[in-house]
C-alpha cells in the first residue's frame, strides 16, 4: 500500500481517487474548490457518473479516503497525481495551463527537500508536448521526479475504465535510475490492475502498460482524442452527403465497419462531439503543432472540428426547414443537456449550443436532461430549463433529441402526440426508432438516414 495524492478533483481526479483508495491505497484527494472538497468528503459526489457514488461513499468510509483544500495534507504522499482542468485558453486554441502550473507551484511549496524517498509527480492532465519536461525541470529543485501518465477513461463510464483501464501509459524521465524509480513507484500504485487478478467482475489479467518517454507519453493522449474526433466527423461528413443524395449513413457505417480495419465503434452520425476533452484536444493540439513550426502539419483537424460544428447549425437549419423556413417564434423541446448521456456534463455539449443556437434565431425553446438540471441551472442559466419530459414537450411545434439518452430512446411517440402541438421530430443522435415516430404522425428528421 502506498499513500497517495489526487491534486484536482474533478471528472478525472475525483474518480481516480476513489479507484486507488478502492484498491487498497490510502489517498488524499486535494482541490482548491472548497465546497467540491465539502461535497466528496461527505461521501456525496459533486457530479453525476454511474457507480461513482457507492465508490466513493464505500472509501470514504473506510478511512482510506480524504479530502483537503490544504496541499500540506499531501506533502508525505508517494505519488502526487496532477489531475487539474487544461481547459482551452479564453484567448486563443491553446491549454490554458494556468491550474497545472498553480497546483504543481503549491505542491512544491510542501513538498519535503530532497528526502531519502523522493516522491513521484505522476501527471494524468492532457497537456501540450514538453510539459512533462518542463515540470521535471520545477520539480527537480526539491528532488522529486516526474512521470506522465495520461489518462483515457471515458465519462459514463469512468469508474469501470479507472479500475479496469484498456491500457496504462507511463511516460519517463530520461536519466535511467530515475525512470526505474518512477516506473516501481507507478507499479506499486497500479499494482492490483496489473496483478493478474479479477476482481468483481474487472479483469485485471491483461491490463497493457506502455513504457516510454515524456513527449510519447503527452502525445498518445492527444492523438487518440484526434483520431476519435477524426472518426465522428468522418461519418458526419458521410451524413451530409447521404442528406444530400438520399443514402442513409446508419446502413453505410455498418457496412463499412465490417472491414475490422475501419471497425464499428465511434461511427454513429449525429450532431457531433463535444464535452471538456474532445473539442479543446484538437484546438490544443493544433496549436501546440503551430508553435513547433509544424504549421501545415495537423490542418486537417480543423476540418475536423468544422465538420464537428457544422453539425449543430445543420439540426437548427433541418427544423427551421420543417417549420416553414424559420424557428423563430416556434417552441422546441430540446431533449438533452449534458454532451453524452450518462454524464452531467455539459462542457461544449451540442445540445446546449444548439439550443442556444435556436434560442438565438428566435424560438422558444425548453431543454430537459435526466441528469443534467442542476449544472444547467449553475453553468447555462439563460436555457429555459423544465425538469420532465412532459413538460418540455407539452404544446411544442417540435421536439429535437439531442443527447441519447436511453429515457429518450425509448419515449412513447404515441403519447409525445398527445402532449405537442406540432408533429415534427429531429433525430440529433440517430437513435430513435424511426417507425415509432412516424406511425405516430411525426415526421421524422435524422442526420443523414
Ligand atoms: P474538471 O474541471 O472536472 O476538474 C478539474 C479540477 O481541478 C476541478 O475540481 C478544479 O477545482 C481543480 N483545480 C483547479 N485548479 C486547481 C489547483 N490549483 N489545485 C487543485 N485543484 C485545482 O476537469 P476534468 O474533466 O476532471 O479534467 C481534468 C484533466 O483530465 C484535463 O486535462 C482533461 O483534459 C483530462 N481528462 C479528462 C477526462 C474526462 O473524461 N473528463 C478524461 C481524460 C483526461
Amino acid at each position: 500500500m502506498s499513500k497517495l495524492s489526487v491534486i484536482g478533483c474533478g471528472y478525472l481526479g475525483a474518480v481516480h481517487a476513489a479507484s486507488m483508495a478502492e484498491v487498497g491505497h490510502q489517498v488524499v484527494g486535494i482541490d482548491t474548490d472548497a465546497d467540491k472538497v465539502a461535497l466528496l468528503s461527505a461521501g456525496k459526489s459533486p457530479f453525476y457518473e454511474p457507480g461513482f457514488d457507492e465508490l466513493l461513499r464505500r472509501n470514504v468510509e473506510s478511512g482510506r479516503l480524504t479530502f483537503s483544500t490544504d496541499f500540506a495534507a499531501a506533502a508525505d504522499a508517494d505519488v502526487h497525481f496532477i489531475g487539474v482542468g487544461t481547459p482551452q485558453r479564453r484567448d486563443g486554441q491553446g491549454a490554458d495551463l494556468t491550474y497545472v502550473h498553480a497546483a504543481t507551484d503549491a505542491l512544491l511549496a510542501v513538498l519535503p527537500d530532497h528526502p531519502e524517498n523522493p516522491s513521484l509527480v505522476a501527471g494524468k492532465s492532457t497537456v501540450p508536448v514538453g510539459t512533462a519536461a518542463v515540470l521535471a525541470d520545477k520539480f527537480a529543485a526539491k528532488g522529486a521526479i516526474v512521470a506522465w501518465n495520461p489518462e483515457f477513461l471515458r465519462e459514463g463510464f469512468a469508474v469501470d475504465d479507472t479500475l479496469r483501464p484498456d491500457r496504462l501509459v507511463y511516460g519517463l524521465p530520461a536519466d535511467p535510475a530515475q525512470a526505474e524509480l518512477a516506473e516501481a513507484k507507478l507499479d506499486e500504485a497500479y499494482a492490483k490492475i496489473l496483478s493478474g487478478e479479477t476482481y468483481e467482475g474487472l479483469d485485471w489479467s491483461e491490463t497493457p502498460k506502455v513504457v516510454t518517454d515524456y513527449a510519447t507519453a503527452e502525445l498518445v493522449k492527444v492523438a487518440a482524442n484526434s483520431f476519435l474526433a477524426t472518426k465522428i466527423s468522418f461519418i458526419n461528413a458521410m451524413a451530409e452527403i447521404c442528406d444530400a443524395t438520399g443514402g442513409n449513413v446508419t446502413t453505410l457505417a455498418e457496412a463499412i465497419g465490417y472491414d475490422d480495419r475501419i471497425g464499428k465503434k465511434f461511427l454513429r452520425a449525429g450532431v457531433g462531439f463535444g464535452g471538456g476533452c474532445l473539442p479543446k484536444d484538437i484546438r490544443a493540439f493544433q496549436a501546440r503543432v503551430d508553435e513547433l513550426g509544424l504549421d501545415d502539419t495537423l490542418d486537417f483537424l480543423s476540418d475536423i472540428d468544422a465538420v464537428n460544428v457544422r453539425q449543430r447549425s445543420r439540426v437548427v437549419a433541418k427544423l427551421a426547414d420543417a417549420l416553414g423556413g424559420s424557428v423563430e417564434g416556434k417552441t422546441i423541446a430540446v431533449l438533452g443537456a449534458a454532451f453524452k448521456p450518462d454524464s452531467d456534463d455539459i462542457r461544449d455539449s451540442p445540445a446546449v449550443d444548439v439550443a442556444r443556437q435556436l434560442a438565438a434565431a428566435g424560438a422558444d425553446v425548453r431543454v430537459t436532461d435526466p441528469k443534467a438540471g442542476p449544472v444547467v441551472a449553475r453553468f447555462a442559466d439563460d436555457l429555459n430549463f423544465v425538469d420532465s419530459i412532459d413538460d418540455a414537450v407539452t404544446g411544442v411545434d417540435a421536439v429535437a433529441v439531442l443527447t441519447e439518452w436511453k429515457q429518450f430512446q425509448q419515449l412513447d411517440a404515441a403519447k409525445v402526440a398527445e402532449l405537442a402541438t406540432g408533429r415534427i421530430v429531429v433525430d440529433g443522435r440517430n437513435c430513435l426508432d424511426r417507425g415509432n415516430w412516424e406511425s405516430a404522425g411525426f415526421t421524422y428528421l435524422a442526420m443523414g438516414r
